[in-house]
This record gives structure tokens, C-alpha cells and sequence, in this order.
């Protein structure tokens, strides 16, 4: 059950509930919004009379399109595809990809509302979107993923612009999809327009640690937290939840600031590594070859593989979920916090259920929200259309200073706003806070539009 909402958000919650009928995963992002800003309200009452949430929850523009594809034995299959332009006051629409059965309006709304306070906070010109398709690309060829996204892309292009809307990746939706995509956009425009997508191949556009970059911020943001706190990474047994684009980054940093990463899983189940994973053997497991998780173990002396298992029963200092929304549950919280967890950064967005963070909040461990903690990602996509602007590339050590720098200031922003609002190191509520009233008085500035 939650909590009953502040008086003065409850009716708004109420109508975007009606209004957008089955979408549990909208809803819920709404309302751990809106239980942030009841004080927002009262320091700024024009927020209220000029209906600025009501605006906010409502995306500017909802794209839903057919994608028909052929698979390699001819035969004709139809996908749905979808684009919500969610906010663009601060910048062009921003936001990534996700190809996952699981998709469908409701999982690219909730994406997208979390993404226009994510991408605020970042401090960078970007609007929020997000977008992707209901198509399963395991265990696709080459040719059928290239044919899917080229179809996908035939209808896209037309609502897309480096000054537009910028997607990206997300789950399912990696490098070789981007460059599938790329190359039918230029194809369509005949333009050669770099800056239309982020994730692009270092050599044609792409930005040096724009891969590395959701789980490397992620891992910074802990670190932050960890710091006022007067703590550190160093000899912290860590937990990481999903072995894609995220996961592995996460792990690999976790190992440089001198933490040792014991286990990660995929959606059939969990790795085991006493040891410390080997990060080189799951890149070459997930990135090269797209096999299992499950092989890690057979190739490895002395990993385990629990088929099925729950990666939140392994004791653990420090966990960062990172594959997918609401795969830490109040239990699972309640296990990791008896079992001496005491710093959850948030990789993947919305991993944790409600009832998860009031258990974490609770307990007081340092709760990193992926509104602020994986916001890394994007930030370092907005690093790569400032690149490609200025027909520029930079060094590795450049950017990844540059997105220190971003995730250390996230941290300290959002830290400080929780502490104005009345709830000192909560940075549900600091992120909330912070990239409302970023988006907000932008609108504000732009008039009744
Ligand atoms: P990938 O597709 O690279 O990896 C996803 C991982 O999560 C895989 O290990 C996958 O396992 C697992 N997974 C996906 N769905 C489920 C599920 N329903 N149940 C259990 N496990 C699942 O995606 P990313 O690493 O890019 O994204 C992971 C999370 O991070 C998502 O929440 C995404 O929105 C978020 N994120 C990503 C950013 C980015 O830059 N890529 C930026 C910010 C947030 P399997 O292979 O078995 O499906």
C-alpha cells in the first residue's frame, strides 16, 4: 500500500491515473514524483496556478507507428513502435531505444517522464524522450536485426532532428543497433547528421566513453555518496544486477576504485564469483559472442550459476541494480538491508518498487536514485552531440573528467536541495526537487505553449 499522497498533488495524480488507463509503470513514476513536490508548491505557488505539473505529466507529442519486417526465412512479422516527446523546454527531446517484448506505451511513458527531470539534472540543453519497440532481438541474425531496424527507422526519421529529438540506446539497443539506424536515417535525408543520435561507433561520430559512461557515472554517484558519509569503494563487496551495457560498466569501475564485484545475473539467472568477476570474460560473453550469463560459469573455476536465482539474497555492502524496472521488491530490500547493505545506486531506471525505497529510506542506508544516479548516460550522449557540433573528438581522460565532474555536481545539487526541502540526505527527493524546478521555470519563461 502507499502512502496516502500531500493534499495538494493527490487530485493531479488522480486525473493522470484516468487519463492514462493501465499504465502502471507511468503511474508509479508519476506518483514518486509527486510525493516529492507538495513543498514545491507552497515555495513556489505560480508552479500551481499556471498548471505546471498537469503540463508535465502530459507528453507534448505520442508517436505510435507499425514496423513490419521480414525475418530470414521470409516470413512477415508486425512490431509496434513507439516515440514520446516528453518535454523539450530545455532542449531537444533526449532519450534512448528500448527492443524488449515487455515494451508498450506505458513502459516508454514512465521512461520518458523520469527522463525530462534526469535530463535537467544533468545541468545539460536537453529535453526528455524516450521511445523503442515491442520486438524481441534474442536470438536474431544480423540481417533480421538490420531489416528490423531499418523499418523501425523508415517511419521514425520523420519526427527526428539534431535539434528535434536525439534518441539513444537502451535495453536491447546497443551499438550495432545504432549504426542499423544511423545508416537508414542518412540514407532517407541524404544528410550526413551526426548529431540526430547518440551511442555512435568511435570513428563515425561516436563519443569516447559514451559506452562506458551510465555504469561509470553510476559508480561515481556511490562514491559521492559514500564520501559525505565518510566512507569509501575501497574493499566494498558489491552486487550488480544484469550483465548488458550498464551492468558491465558498473562492475568494471567498481573493480578500478578497489571494490570487489562478487555477482551479476541476467533475466535467467545469477553468476556467482567469490573471487571478483572477470569483467574481460563477460564483455567477450555479452558484447562479442551474445551468449548467456549462464556460460560465464562453466568457463570460469570456482563461479557458480543459480539458475533463477535472486541475485538480493547474496550478502552484500553495496548493490547496484542495473537491468530493468522493479526488480528490487520491498523483501528483496529488506534482505539486502539485514544482510549489511548500506549504499544502493540505482544503474537501470526504476529498479526499486516503492516499498523498496521507503525500506532503504528507512533503514537510512545512502539511496541513490537512477533519476540522478545513472543520469551519466545521457549526459555523456549530450558530451557527443557537443562533439560532433563542433566537428571535434575528444580524449578518453577528457570526457570521462568531464562526466566526474557532471555526476560529482548531480550529487552535490541534489544533496543540497533534499537538505532545503526538509529531508536532509534523501536524494529521492533531492533529484525530484532539483530537476522539477529546472524543467519548470523553463517552461514558465516559454509561456502558455
Ligand atoms: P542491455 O540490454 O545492455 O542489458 C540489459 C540487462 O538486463 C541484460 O543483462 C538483461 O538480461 C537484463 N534484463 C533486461 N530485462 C530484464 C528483465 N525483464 N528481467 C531481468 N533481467 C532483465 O540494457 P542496458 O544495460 O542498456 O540497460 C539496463 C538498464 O539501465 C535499463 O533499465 C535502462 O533503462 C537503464 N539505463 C540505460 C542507459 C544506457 O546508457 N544504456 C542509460 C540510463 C539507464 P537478458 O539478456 O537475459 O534479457
Amino acid at each position: 500500500m502507499h502512502p496516502p499522497l500531500p493534499e495538494n498533488v493527490e487530485a493531479i495524480f488522480q486525473q493522470v491515473r484516468a487519463r492514462n488507463a493501465g499504465e502502471d509503470e507511468f503511474h508509479q513514476a508519476v506518483r514518486e514524483v509527486l510525493e516529492s513536490l507538495a513543498p514545491v508548491l507552497v515555495k513556489y505557488p505560480e508552479f500551481a496556478e499556471q498548471k505546471v505539473i498537469e503540463r508535465i505529466c502530459e507528453p507534448e507529442r505520442q508517436i505510435i507507428f507499425r514496423v513490419p519486417w521480414q525475418d530470414d526465412r521470409g516470413e512477415v512479422h508486425i512490431n509496434r513502435g513507439f516515440r514520446v516527446e516528453f518535454n523539450s523546454a530545455l532542449g531537444p527531446y533526449k532519450g534512448g531505444l528500448r527492443f524488449h517484448p515487455s515494451v508498450y506505451l506505458g513502459i516508454v511513458k514512465f521512461l520518458g517522464f523520469e527522463q525530462v527531470f534526469k535530463n535537467a539534472l544533468t545541468g545539460m540543453p536537453i529535453g526528455g524522450g524516450k521511445g523503442g519497440a515491442d520486438f524481441d532481438p534474442k536470438g536474431r541474425s544480423d540481417a533480421e536485426i538490420m531489416r528490423f531496424c531499418q523499418s523501425f527507422m523508415t517511419e521514425l526519421h520523420r519526427h527526428l532532428g539534431e535539434h528535434t529529438d536525439v534518441p539513444a540506446g537502451d535495453i536491447g539497443v546497443g551499438g550495432r543497433e545504432i549504426g542499423y539506424l544511423f545508416g537508414q536515417y542518412k540514407r532517407l535525408t541524404n544528410r550526413y547528421e551526426s548529431g540526430v543520435l547518440t551511442g555512435k561507433g568511435i570513428g563515425w561520430g561516436g563519443s569516447l566513453v559514451r559506452r562506458e559512461a551510465t555504469g561509470y557515472g553510476a559508480v561515481f554517484f556511490v562514491r559521492e555518496m559514500l564520501k559525505v558519509r565518510g566512507d569509501s569503494l575501497g574493499g566494498k563487496t558489491c552486487i550488480v544486477s544484469g550483465s548488458g551495457n550498464v551492468a558491465i560498466y558498473t562492475i568494471e569501475k567498481l573493480q578500478e576504485l578497489g571494490a570487489k564485484v562478487i555477482a551479476c545475473s541476467d533475466s535467467h539467472g545469477v553468476v556467482v564469483d567469490e573471487q571478483g568477476i572477470d569483467v574481460d570474460l563477460v564483455k567477450q560473453l555479452k558484447e562479442v559472442e551474445r551468449r548467456r550469463i549462464a556460460d560465464y560459469a562453466t568457463l570460469r573455476r570456482g563461479a557458480r550459476y543459480l539458475p533463477g536465482g535472486n541475485l538480493w539474497e547474496i550478502p552484500c555492502q553495496v548493490a547496484m541494480p542495473s537491468a530493468t524496472q522493479n526488480e528490487i521488491n520491498g523483501r528483496d530490500a529488506r534482505t539486502l538491508v539485514a544482510n549489511g547493505c548500506i549504499a544502493v545506486g540505482e544503474g537501470a531506471n526504476m529498479p526499486t518498487t516503492p516499498e523498496g525505497i521507503r525500506v532503504f529510506l528507512e533503514a537510512g542506508i545512502a539511496f541513490g536514485p537512477g533519476k540522478a544516479a545513472n543520469a551519466g548516460g545521457v549526459a555523456t550522449s549530450a558530451l557527443e552531440m557537443q562533439q560532433n557540433a563542433s566537428r571535434d573528438s575528444w580524449t578518453f581522460e577528457f570526457t570521462e573528467r568531464k562526466l566526474d565532474a557532471i555526476m560529482t555536481d548531480i550529487h552535490a545539487s541534489t544533496w543540497a536541495t533534499a537538505e532545503e526541502f526538509g529531508s536532509p540526505g534523501n536524494y529521492v527527493v533531492g533529484a525530484n526537487i532539483t530537476g522539477f524546478i529546472r524543467v519548470a521555470k523553463a517552461m514558465l519563461a516559454l509561456g502558455l505553449i
